[in-house]
């Protein structure tokens, strides 16, 4: 049976995450989470929200009876957390469920941004490879590479698992040293891109890591080197990165995320050794769906016993109303 509650989904949400969703609660759906798409008759109603991407303050406001957000995604950037803090509204976001999926998609962007696995398919298929003779030596090899990760948490660590397997050394950069591994921690951004010449990025967006990766990290990463992002898009100083690129300050990069999705900036398009995939690192269908039981379970959990089962830390202590 449906509860007494409405959930506002905020743009597309899948098929499979909508029907089982609209089971278990009333629902409602706009295009964006944008406060003047929210209508006097039933801005009431909505006491959830199921969000793939930004949830803003005006949003929350024009939300009266608002009581959690349910993001779809680890990655919560894009909801304004600290005024629902301030307002007593839950978060919740979507871990553990895509960590291997995640790191997967991180392995296989550097494996193919290494041995130019997509270029070299593109010169088969343009029939080069009969006309030409065999695809040109990749520049670069995995082989004696050392890995730096920016953001050792959860998918950072099983990126790094991975990269034991491939018999290369780790060292990573977070804000705390982790006590379980025995991996090598700098404490800053850059003195881990000079001891290194693979940067795989896996920490959060928002504020505090913007532009992290600016001219002065691509430099210290030097000529060998290879970056990586699969964290968010904000992380890169972009134009940096293309300049970067284009002077042979770095010799290539594997890029999941832009700073303005779903556009990708000219230069980075024009940009040579690059793979460009487009936010790809999550989406199975396998994966897409256990993300979309958590935040509809986090939903069922707090209305049915006050309770939700992954709050983000900004929200741990917000009690239901
Ligand atoms: P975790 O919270 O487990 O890990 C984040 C790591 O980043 C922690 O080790 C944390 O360590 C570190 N970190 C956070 N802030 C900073 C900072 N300011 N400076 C240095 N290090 C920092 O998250 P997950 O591993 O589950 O996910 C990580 C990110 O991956 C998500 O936030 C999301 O943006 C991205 N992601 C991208 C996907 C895609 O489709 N491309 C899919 C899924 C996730 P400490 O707190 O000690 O600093």
């Amino acid at each position: 049976t449906q509860r007494d509650a409405t959930i506002l989904v905020l743009g597309r949400f899948n098929d499979y995450a909508l029907q089982r969703l609209s089971r278990e609660f009333r629902v409602r759906t706009i295009e964006r989470g944008d406060a003047a798409l929210v209508e006097a008759g039933w801005a009431a109603d909505v006491k959830g929200i199921a969000s793939m991407w930004e949830v803003n303050a005006g949003l929350i406001d024009a939300l009266p009876n608002l009581e959690i957000v349910g993001n779809f995604g680890v990655g919560y950037d894009a909801v304004d957390v600290k005024h629902a803090s301030a307002n007593n509204i839950m978060i919740t976001n979507t871990p553990d469920v895509l960590t291997e999926e995640v790191a997967d998609t991180a392995i296989g962007l550097l494996i193919d941004t290494v041995r130019e696995l997509s270029q070299s398919q593109l010169y088969l298929r343009e029939g080069r490879w009969a006309k030409e003779g065999a695809y040109p030596l990749s520049k670069l090899s995995l082989r004696d590479r050392k890995v730096g990760i920016f953001g050792l948490g959860r998918i950072g660590k099983a990126v790094a698992r991975r990269i034991e397997a491939f018999g290369l050394p780790i060292a990573y950069h977070n804000r705390r040293k982790v006590a379980d591994v025995s991996y090598e921690y700098y404490p800053s951004l850059p003195e881990l891109a000079a001891a290194v010449d693979t940067l795989i990025l896996v920490a959060p967006g928002g504020a505090e890591t913007a532009n992290a990766v600016n001219a002065q990290v691509l430099k210290a990463l030097g000529p060998d080197g290879v970056l990586i992002n699969v964290g968010r898009g904000t992380l890169v100083d972009e134009t940096a990165l293309a300049e970067a690129l284009e002077n042979g300050t770095i010799a290539a990069a594997g890029l999941d995320v832009f700073a303005d999705e779903p556009h990708v900036s000219q230069a980075l398009l024009d940009a040579p050794n690059t793979v460009l995939l487009p936010h790809i690192a999550s989406a199975s269908h396998k994966t897409r769906q256990a993300m979309a039981d958590l935040v509809i379970d986090n939903l069922i959990s707090w209305f049915d016993t006050g309770k939700a089962l992954t709050p983000v830390p900004e929200t741990a202590h917000v009690t239901s109303k």
